[in-house]
């Protein structure tokens, strides 16, 4: 992952509104229980993360609240629990729905995130009529699990439990352009049939890279009548609009109760207390910010977050999470559009009172801090969205529109397809373009999916800089097919945070997410980079670690970079930096693929295969390390196609035989990717 991979449109916020917002309370609130428990959290998943040879839990038993879900299915009387492995929401959005859609069908469902249960209860679930396990499943990264579900991952792997009474079903969400496309998906649903449970709908895999929610609303438009077939139950009529949660508006209220942007505890970005992760970020200090490229319209940045005192330990290739805000212009005219007072301070509450999740985000809030930090108000609105806001629509064409494109009708689907995601069409946009369309903005606060952290991939080595993590990131803009100027959150975000001397401007809410992405265990293996554009990222990281480990006399083995640009005097990002290094001969090969510079294009990949011998020699005498990093699409498939044809024709084999050397090159650890699309 790197670069502003996961986002779209939108654009910058720096507003005097954002920093209030975040930086105007005193007291201190201080929730012992939950930082007793995220303290349990972290050392249990550091524990796990340094000691790989641990012995592996036996079943997913959360640390506290009753972690039977069965139980608890009995006492409120549910048929259905839908799961979910959801790293950046979408997944669980889906479980939502299909947890909701159930009651058309007079069961009654509820999503789950497997983190909270013991998945090892999945035996039980026969004790319930009418019961049905349905997986939500997202393929994180090179086939991972997501976070949440990495510990009933590890329990279907190692569980012989006898799941014969249980019926599932799943759903994989998943990028076609990554190697391992729904590897999570394909697995559980696999796994659970090995282990004796029946399948009663065939696994749905979504594609990211096409049209996901098209998948999950054409699978789940088959699902519904397989399930009905299965348990001899009709659907009760129309899908209906039922409220999850109840709007509660403050008059008077404490503003010390008011959560401000904090994504877990009150108060937390005043007072911070490690450790720190995704519930609890650390507020780094943006202490350089400066523009990479000489030319060109884009804005490539390299930044620096200070992450003294916090704590945060982080090893070359992993990668930083940033919390963005929304662009507060964008905020503001939803207000207004909405005829809304923004600084109104309510609470959502869960009707269902014995839901987990008491409120959509931390409440109580304002509106504004709402759409700032905690709604994702730039992607094009998924179809349940539509679905509910039809109902406002005072227009019989605008109304009669948007129920289309919820529909799963051929012709629906095409219109929600081009109206809304080819056009980009944010939740403002369709405000904009459907004038009788005015929902509460209660309601459209309950509907928008959470706004989510960016991934970076860090470039810098923590042996060279303990106290910051450095980011490269190029802003993201561009014009949508209805004239909008669509700006990325996070980068435009991130461009604007200028280091300055109180430090209260430029403030970024953080944590590390470990990868999989390292350096050979022996300094002297040596290794080959590949990383164009922002892909240089982490390997300023491991150039910089491959140098400190020779100045500490270390014997460092080759260490090759395969670089590309578009224009020598444009955007040669570390230009200096790498010249530095190859001067002094950390850097054993500096290879630069210029694309632009002349008529043929000439990108990393020609480069390779002009130096094939030596690479070959590098991966079959010396054993190197193989990394990828950036563009996914094409960049990463085209060079894992270039390292087929070298390792056929030096290696004496055919195609099959090549592809099948460089897999396992990738299972050994030995060919290793960090892209993304
Ligand atoms: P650039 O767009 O600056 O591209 C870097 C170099 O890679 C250019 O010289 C480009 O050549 C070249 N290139 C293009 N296609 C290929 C290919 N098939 N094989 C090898 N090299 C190729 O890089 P960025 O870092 O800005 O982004 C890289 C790509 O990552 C984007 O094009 C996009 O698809 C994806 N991406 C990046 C994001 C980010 O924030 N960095 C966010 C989301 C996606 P030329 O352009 O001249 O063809």
């Amino acid at each position: 992952m790197g670069g502003a991979g996961m986002e779209q449109n939108i654009s910058p916020a720096n507003s005097p509104a954002q920093q209030d917002s975040l930086f105007s309370m005193m007291d201190v609130f201080l929730i012992s229980l939950i930082t007793g428990l995220f303290t349990y959290w972290f050392f249990f998943r550091k524990k796990k993360e340094e000691v790989p040879d641990l012995p592996k839990m036996q079943s997913v038993a959360a640390p506290v609240r009753d972690s039977s879900f069965i139980e608890k299915m009995k006492k409120t009387g549910r048929n259905i629990v839908v799961f979910y492995g959801s790293q950046t929401g979408t997944a669980e959005e889906f479980a939502n729905r299909l947890a909701k859609d159930a009651h058309r069908y007079g069961l009654r469902g509820m999503a789950a995130d497997p983190e909270e249960y013991d998945l090892s209860d999945l035996s039980r679930l026969s004790e319930i009529d009418k019961s049905l396990a349905v997986f939500c499943m997202a393929t994180y990264g090179e086939g991972d699990p997501t976070d949440n579900a990495q510990d009933f991952y590890d329990w279907l792997q190692e569980a012989d439990a006898d799941l014969s009474g249980l019926r599932f079903a799943v759903f994989g969400l998943g990028n076609k352009t990554y190697e391992h496309f729904n590897a999570m998906g394909k697995y559980v649903d696999k796994r659970l049939e090995e282990l004796g449970a029946q399948r009663i709908f065939e696994l749905g895999l979504g594609d990211d890279d096409g049209n996901l929610e098209e998948d999950f609303i054409t699978w789940r438009e088959q699902f519904w009548p397989a399930v009905c077939e299965h348990f001899g139950v009709e659907a009760t009529g129309e899908e209906s609009s039922i409220r999850q949660y109840e709007l509660v508006v403050h008059t008077d209220v404490n503003m010390n109760k008011v959560y401000t942007g904090e994504m877990g505890r009150l108060k937390s970005y005043e007072n911070q207390k490690p450790p720190f992760d995704a519930k609890n970020p650390f507020l780094a200090q943006v202490t350089e910010n400066r523009k990479l490229n000489e030319g060109g319209e884009r804005h490539l940045m390299h930044l620096e977050l200070d992450i003294s005192n916090s704590k945060i330990r982080y090893e070359s290739g992993d990668h930083v999470a940033v919390y963005p805000a929304n662009d507060s212009s964008l905020v503001n005219q939803i207000g207004e559009i909405l005829g809304t007072d923004l600084d109104t301070i309510m609470s959502l509450n869960n009707l269902d009172e014995e839901s987990n999740k008491k409120h959509p985000f931390p409440c109580p809030t304002s509106y504004r801090t709402a759409l700032m930090y905690y709604l994702d108000i730039t992607n094009p609105p998924r179809t349940n969205v539509l679905y509910e806001l039809a109902q406002y629509a005072t227009d019989a064409g605008e109304q009669e529109r948007l129920r289309k494109m919820a529909s799963s009708a051929a012709e629906g689907k095409a219109l929600y397809l081009s109206w809304v995601v080819e056009a980009r069409r944010n939740i403002l946009a369709i405000l904009q373009d459907m004038p009788s369309l005015r929902p509460p903005i209660d309601h459209l606060c309950e509907l928008l999916p959470r706004l989510q952290a960016r991934y970076y991939s860090i470039a810098s080595s923590s042996k060279v800089h303990p106290n910051a993590i450095h980011i490269c990131a190029v802003t993201v803009e561009y014009e949508t097919k209805t004239g909008r100027l669509n700006k990325g959150v996070a980068t435009n975000w991130l461009k604007n945070k200028v280091p300055n001397e109180n430090g209260s401007n430029s403030l970024v809410p953080m944590y590390v997410r470990k990868s999989q992405f390292r350096l050979p265990f022996k300094p002297s293996t040596p290794v080959i980079m590949i990383g164009p554009g922002t892909g240089i990222a982490p390997f300023i990281g491991f150039i910089q670690e491959r140098a400190w480990l020779k100045q500490q006399g270390k014997e460092v083995g080759e260490t090759v970079l395969y670089y590309g640009c578009r224009r020598e005097r444009e955007d040669y990002l570390y230009r200096e930096e790498l010249a530095r290094f190859h001067q002094e001969g950390v850097l054993t090969q500096l290879n630069v693929a210029f694309s632009r510079d002349q008529a043929e294009k000439v990108y990393v990949q020609h480069l390779l295969k002009k130096n094939k011998e030596n690479i070959w020699k590098l991966i079959n005498e010396g054993n190197a390390h193989i990394y990828v990093c950036g563009d996914a699409r094409n960049m990463a498939r085209d060079v894992q196609n270039t390292f087929y044809e070298i390792v056929a024709e030096f290696g004496n084999m055919g195609q099959p035989q090549a592809v099948d050397y460089v897999k396992k090159l990738m299972t050994k650890g030995r060919y290793s990717l960090d892209v993304w699309s």
